[in-house]
């Protein structure tokens, strides 16, 4: 059973084409990076395969959902895919625990007292452990962002999508929140990141997806594709990001 099955996605704003047909397997415990240049329909991808957008042809199914019921996506997953944002998106008015539990005791009606224990384990295991009491607005860039990923852990997710996690940051906060999803990888949870850091991918994805125009136009792993790849416009691509 795949973790995600897309077949032929399409999404348009407007009268444009965002995604033109995209297929993608995702084997359980499989990391797979997604790169591509600016307005090349990445986020756009991740955005539909959580529910977040509705999809306007194909097929999706995703932690063993399917999109398409009466349901609405997003809601039938009920946190079983977890999203970090390149902005955080944490809420600024409440501590990093309750962030951090905010999803288990809004979405899935847990008692505070009961998953305080684990919220607190899930700040330690990002390196926040001393920060549970922190606001937002206290943490720095790389702090709010690990802060994000225990949120997302927090629901215990089958598979979790990254959208360029470093790309707000300032340099030297970029290799802690890559630590924390190297970890995560060496536990083989399942992963789609979409990055800008070819390095990363190259070291922590099985496989890389390069996306231009809405099309998924080369994909392979990820040493393989980002070496030596098959098409001209990954080369382009490539040779540009340095
Ligand atoms: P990427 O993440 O690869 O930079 P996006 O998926 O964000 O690309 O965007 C792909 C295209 O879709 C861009 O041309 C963008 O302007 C457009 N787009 C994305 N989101 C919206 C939206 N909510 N409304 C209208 N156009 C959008
Ligand atoms: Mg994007």
């Amino acid at each position: 059973m795949s973790a995600i099955e897309a077949k032929g996605l399409r999404k348009r704003f407007g009268d444009t084409p965002v995604l033109a047909g995209v297929d993608l397997t995702v084997s359980p415990g499989e990391v797979v990076a997604v790169i591509g240049p600016s307005g090349s329909g990445k986020s756009t991808l991740l955005r539909c395969l959580a529910g977040l957008e509705p999809l306007n042809g194909g097929e999706l199914t995703i932690a063993n959902v399917t999109a398409g019921g009466t349901v609405p996506l997003a809601k039938a997953l009920n946190g079983r895919v977890g999203f970090v944002f390149q902005n955080f998106n944490l809420f600024p008015h409440k501590t990093a625990l309750r962030n951090v539990i905010e999803g288990p005791v809004v979405v899935r009606k847990a008692d505070p007292t009961q998953v305080v224990a684990q919220g607190l384990q899930l700040l330690e295991k990002v390196g926040l452990g001393d920060r549970a009491n922190a606001y937002p607005a206290a943490l720095s860039g790389g702090q709010q962002q690990r802060c994000a990923i225990a949120r997302a852990l927090a629901m215990d997710p089958e598979v979790i999508l990254f959208d360029e996690p470093t790309s707000a940051l300032d340099p030297e906060l970029v290799g802690e929140v890559l630590a924390v999803i190297r970890d995560l990888a060496a536990e083989k949870r399942t992963m789609v990141i979409v990055t800008h850091q070819m390095d990363f991918a190259r070291d922590v994805a099985d496989r890389t997806i390069f996306m231009d125009g809405g099309v998924i136009v080369e994909q392979g792993p990820s040493e393989q594709l980002l070496a030596s790849p098959r098409e001209e416009r990954t080369r382009r691509f490539l040779a540009r990001s340095g």
